[in-house]
């Protein structure tokens, strides 16, 4: 009866590998309404999304092929690239705290 009923685990696909995977597993870049491209490690951000294996394992070939700008339809600003080009390591994936939403 409880056929195809598996679980409710929100899975996405990494963008760059096409791997549907557990949210958790993966990270979120988010195009906000204003343009704007961010790392979203809280997946709250509003946006459109585009999903990359947390790991880092993507990151890179995303750079390269241009991924994550194709999928958003934007240009990768150069601080996120640098970001995804320096891996997970030197990206703190939790909240920071200190929401800064104005300028
Ligand atoms: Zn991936």
């Amino acid at each position: 009866m409880a056929r195809g009923v598996v679980r409710l685990a929100p899975s996405r696909t990494c963008v760059s590998c096409r791997t549907t995977r557990d949210k958790r597993d993966l990270v979120r870049i988010v195009r906000m309404p204003d343009g704007k491209v961010v790392l979203d490690p809280t997946g709250r951000v509003a946006g459109r999304g585009a999903y990359l294996c947390a790991d880092g394992s993507c990151w890179r070939a995303a750079i390269d092929k241009n991924i994550i700008a194709r999928a958003l339809r934007v240009t990768l600003p150069d601080e996120l690239r640098e970001r995804l080009e320096a891996g997970p390591a030197a990206t703190p994936l939790h909240d920071q705290g200190g929401a800064r939403g104005e300028e």
